[in-house]
Parts: structure tokens; C-alpha cells; sequence
């Protein structure tokens, strides 16, 4: 029984997602409120832990790790939160956090709270604010017991300080029921491990399935190649595999910031626009004028998508 606050890290290429970052910095505050120590747990191959600004970074490295499974990095992580029970496990709301938040809830039987916007201290009990109905109500829970997992949206908190503090590196042995895992990666998507990271880009061109055709995912392109900005859509067109899953926004892709994020065919479900919500200024496109893009847009149009992309494209040419 202690008052330890566990990140779970989360590694993308060769850095830690954003998120990581942004809850530690509040894994830091509750740490403080509940007098525990911050740690962070790394599965698999580690980009640099002194980055963290954790008490100590617990690194795990097996064979079964070097390439994120559900069943290998589920279990790995198990064997160290059974082993140190901290009050709180905090993950990201990523495909991969909330794979292994579902499977520790039930191996530890400890409440998880996902799509967490907030968790707070509040004396010894935890306190969370979770999205449900895809962002439109937010319940605010009090998790029962004195130990529980929250698996957090990213972009709800600020990212932790550059560490002041080198942390503890310690390396954890691998439980020996990761010998018996029987998934086997078979790699990622041509072309999607070396992808840019869109929630970085100042600006995007974003397609919705408003576009009709694959073929004009091209006319999108040559805008989106115009302007210099990257590419992004909505989880349909990923699905359609017009555009690569690491170009997906929204509440189960990735949260993006730019300054101007031009939206072309897409109609605004709050599951998307869960993903934009921080853009500075998002101008839409699309046929249906009653369409709830226009709803978060600050200028908008009518007119028809490719014809839109056209026009623009033929603007930014050089005469
Ligand atoms: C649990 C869950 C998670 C989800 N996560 C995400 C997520 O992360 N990201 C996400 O995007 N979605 C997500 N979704 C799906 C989401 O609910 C919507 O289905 C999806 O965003 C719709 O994609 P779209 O706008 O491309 O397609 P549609 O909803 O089919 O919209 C196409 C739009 O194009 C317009 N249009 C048609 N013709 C033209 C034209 N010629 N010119 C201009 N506009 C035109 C139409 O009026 C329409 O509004 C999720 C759903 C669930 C249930």
C-alpha cells in the first residue's frame, strides 16, 4: 500500500508521445498532494528516460516487447502494478492505453476511468472527469477504494517541466508468462512508421468521405503540397484506406493544434471534432449547409469540395 502515482509511458519511433509528458506533470501534482513518488513505467526499447521527470523510470525489456502487442505489453504491465500497487496508474486515452487501461482494470480489479479530461486529489480520493457520449456529457467520478486507473485524454493537461531531477533508472525482470505470448507482430502499415506527426503541423488539409472518390484524395494533395501542409482525415477515410491511420483525428486518432486546420467533405461528428476542438482557426467545406462542421468553424462554405480544391490549388500556382 502506498501513495505512488505510475505513468505509463507511451513511445512513438524513437520519442515519448506528448501525452506522457502531459501526465507526468499532473502525476507530479497528485504525488505531491498524496505524498508518493512519481514512476514511470517503460515496456519495451526506451528513448532517452532521463527526459522524464519521474522519482524513477521502471524499464522492462523482453524479447515480446520490442513491438507493441496487446497481450505482451498488457501482461507486463500487470506484473509490475500487482508487484507495486501504486494508488494511481495513469495512462494516455490512445489505442494503446486504452487496450491495456480495459485489461489492468479487470486483472487488478481496480476502477478505470477513460476518456479522462481531469483527475484531481480531492484529501485522499481520486477524483476524475470523464467524457461520455463522445465528448457531449462529462461525469464527474469519485473512483471507490483508494486505488484506481485513469486513462487520459491527451492535450488535458500541460506538459510536465523540463526535469530538474535525474530519475532513478531501475530495470524491472520480465514476468516469465511473456515467454508463453503467443501474438506475433507482423509489422506496420507500409510507409506508416516513418510518417510525419501531424498534431505538430501548423497547418492541415483535412478530408472527410465528402470527397466521394479515393481519386481525389490526389486533388487534395496537390492543395495540401500548395500550401505545404500535411494531409489528415476523419477515421472514415482512414477505414477507406485513402489516407494512412497515423493521418486519423479525432477521439480514437489524434488531437491536433494547428493554426489553420481546412476541412474538405467532413461532417463534424463530435467523435472528430473531439480531435480539433484546439485548432486557432478551422475554416469547413462541405455541401450540407446544416452540416455540425460549421458549428466549430469560423468560415465556412457551401461549394462543393473538389471544385474548392481545384480552384484553390490553381490560386497558389505560380503564373
Ligand atoms: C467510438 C467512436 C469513435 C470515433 N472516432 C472518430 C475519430 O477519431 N475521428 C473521426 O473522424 N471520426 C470518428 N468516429 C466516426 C464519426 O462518428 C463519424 O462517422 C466520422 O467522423 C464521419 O466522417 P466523415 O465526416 O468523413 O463522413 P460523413 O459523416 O459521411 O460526412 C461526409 C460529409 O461530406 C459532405 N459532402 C458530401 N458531398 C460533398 C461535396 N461534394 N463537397 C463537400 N462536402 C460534401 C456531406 O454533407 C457530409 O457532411 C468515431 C465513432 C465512434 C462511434
Amino acid at each position: 500500500m502506498n501513495n505512488d502515482v505510475l505513468v505509463l509511458a507511451e513511445v512513438a519511433g524513437d520519442s515519448f508521445i506528448d501525452p506522457t509528458f502531459e501526465l507526468l506533470g499532473r502525476a507530479r501534482e497528485l504525488a505531491t498532494a498524496w505524498g508518493g513518488r512519481v514512476l514511470v513505467l517503460v515496456l519495451g526499447p526506451s528513448p532517452d528516460p532521463t527526459a522524464l521527470d519521474a522519482d524513477a523510470v521502471l524499464t522492462m525489456a523482453h524479447p515480446k516487447l520490442d513491438a507493441y502487442t496487446s497481450e505482451a505489453h498488457a501482461r507486463a504491465a500487470y506484473h509490475v502494478v500487482a508487484e507495486i500497487d501504486p494508488k494511481l496508474v495513469l495512462l494516455a486515452n490512445t489505442t494503446e492505453g486504452m487496450d491495456i487501461g480495459g485489461a489492468l482494470s479487470l486483472w487488478c480489479q481496480r476502477p478505470l476511468v477513460a476518456y479522462a479530461v481531469d483527475v484531481r486529489a480531492e484529501g485522499d480520493a481520486i477524483v476524475a472527469t470523464g467524457q461520455l457520449f463522445g465528448g457531449k456529457l462529462l461525469a464527474e467520478v469519485l473512483l471507490e477504494g483508494d486505488r484506481g486507473i485513469c486513462a487520459v485524454v491527451g492535450g488535458s493537461f500541460p506538459p510536465a517541466r523540463v526535469p530538474d531531477r535525474t530519475p532513478a533508472i531501475q530495470a524491472v525482470p520480465p514476468p516469465t508468462s511473456l515467454d508463453g505470448v503467443a501474438t506475433i507482430p507482423l509489422g506496420t502499415p507500409p510507409g506508416e512508421d516513418e510518417d510525419i506527426d501531424i498534431t505538430k503541423a501548423s497547418m492541415l488539409v483535412a478530408i472527410g468521405r465528402g470527397l466521394k472518390s479515393p481519386d481525389n484524395v490526389a486533388v487534395a494533395r496537390a492543395l495540401a503540397d500548395a500550401l505545404g501542409a500535411p494531409l489528415s482525415g476523419t477515421s472514415q477515410v482512414c477505414d477507406l484506406g485513402w489516407l494512412p491511420r497515423t493521418r486519423h483525428v479525432g477521439k480514437s486518432g489524434v488531437k491536433v493544434r494547428p493554426r489553420a486546420y481546412l476541412s474538405f467533405g467532413i461532417s463534424g461528428a463530435p467523435e472528430h471534432l473531439e480531435g480539433i476542438r484546439e485548432s486557432e482557426l478551422i475554416i469547413a467545406c462541405n455541401t450540407d449547409a446544416a452540416a455540425p462542421i460549421f458549428d466549430a468553424a469560423q468560415y465556412g462554405t457551401t461549394a462543393d469540395a473538389v471544385e474548392l480544391l481545384k480552384a484553390l490549388t490553381d490560386r497558389l500556382r505560380p503564373d
